[in-house]
């Protein structure tokens, strides 16, 4: 070859790469709940069609499949996942329904919550459900279970997944890498914008006033990223009610320490919550977006916009403690 044709044949490449030609028929991706689907729907842009299986206000954590559901998996290129124990029944769905989708875990390689051993609700909780031989009883293996899942709290891990999902994409789709790539980063830079404003909008309330009630035990990593402690009656895996005991010893440490910031949860109960403020008086402070979106119309339509709705309500209500 000439080194003009070489340059030729080089140039054709990059533009080939660049200006990804559409695909006859877009990637069918399927994501385990709201929030994976929006950040699956920015990498992939028009290239991929993203079903979700628990959709907005659901609760992954007891999330019933419906046979349209199995239907989905079968015919899927890719299938994206939170990881650690978020999804057990994805993975059992998916086998059954024989799939040959590639397997995305979008909060691998992100820093897991190790949970507290003993002493703590969500301990109790996961623990009593484990079956034997190294797995719970609904068979995901014991160690996913010894990590808190609710990752995408922190937008670090945002990025994290992002990253995680346009290399999945790229490997079920080669031909359009350039695009998740191209996607990917400009959505990170955004995410990266939105981390330095939570940042900035946490600072303005002093370090001993940071403290939250939540229904179940959803921002550990929001807590960690931003330096606000959230307590929660219900645990890691909103499932298991909590005994009287841990819940009279919450109520105590709210009054003790005058805990005004008490939140329900979009995918929760919220007659817990509302037992709790009538016995210690401390009003509601509103609705925070926990494990699912909220539906196109309403304040948290996108995993930026849960952010941008949980922040402002976050702070407003520590100021009063
Ligand atoms: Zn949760």
């Amino acid at each position: 070859m000439t080194p003009v044709k070489m340059l030729c044949a080089a140039l054709a490449l990059l533009l080939t790469g660049a200006a990804a030609p559409a695909r006859a028929e877009p990637l069918k991706v399927v994501a385990s709940f709201s929030i994976l689907g929006d950040i699956a729907r920015e990498v992939a842009g028009d290239r991929a069609e993203v079903t979700v299986l628990v959709g907005p206000d659901g609760d992954a954590h007891s999330f019933e499949p419906k046979p349209s559901d199995a239907s989905a998996l079968a015919n899927a290129d890719v299938l994206i996942m939170n990881g650690l124990g978020f999804e057990p029944w994805m993975i059992r769905l998916a086998a059954a329904a024989k799939t040959k989708a590639k397997y995305v875990t979008a909060s691998f390689g992100a820093n897991p919550r190790r949970l507290e051993e003993g002493g703590h609700n969500h301990a109790e909780n996961h623990d009593h459900d484990r079956g034997e031989k190294g797995h719970d009883a609904d068979g995901y293996p014991k160690a996913a279970r010894d990590f808190d899942p609710h990752v995408w709290q922190n937008l670090a891990n945002g990025m994290i997944y992002a990253q995680n999902i346009a290399d999945g994409l790229a490997e079920a789709d080669p031909e359009g890498a350039l695009v998740y790539k191209a996607n990917a980063e400009t959505y990170i830079a955004e995410l990266k914008k939105l981390d330095l404003w939570v940042k900035s909008e946490i600072a303005k309330v002093p370090a001993g006033k940071r403290k939250v009630i939540t229904t179940h035990d959803a921002f550990g990593y929001f807590g960690d990223a931003y330096g606000v402690e959230f307590l929660a009656p219900a645990g890691v895996s909103n499932e298991a009610e909590p005994s009287a005991q841990a819940l009279a010893r919450l109520i105590d440490q709210i009054r003790q320490e005058k805990i005004k910031a008490l939140f329900i949860e979009n995918m929760s109960d919220p007659r817990m919550m509302e037992t709790i403020a009538r016995e210690t008086g401390a009003e509601m402070g509103g609705e925070l977006y926990s494990d699912a979106l909220s539906p196109p119309d309403g304040p948290a339509p996108t995993y930026m916009d849960m952010f941008r709705h949980n922040v402002p309500v976050l702070v407003g209500a520590m100021q009063k403690n």
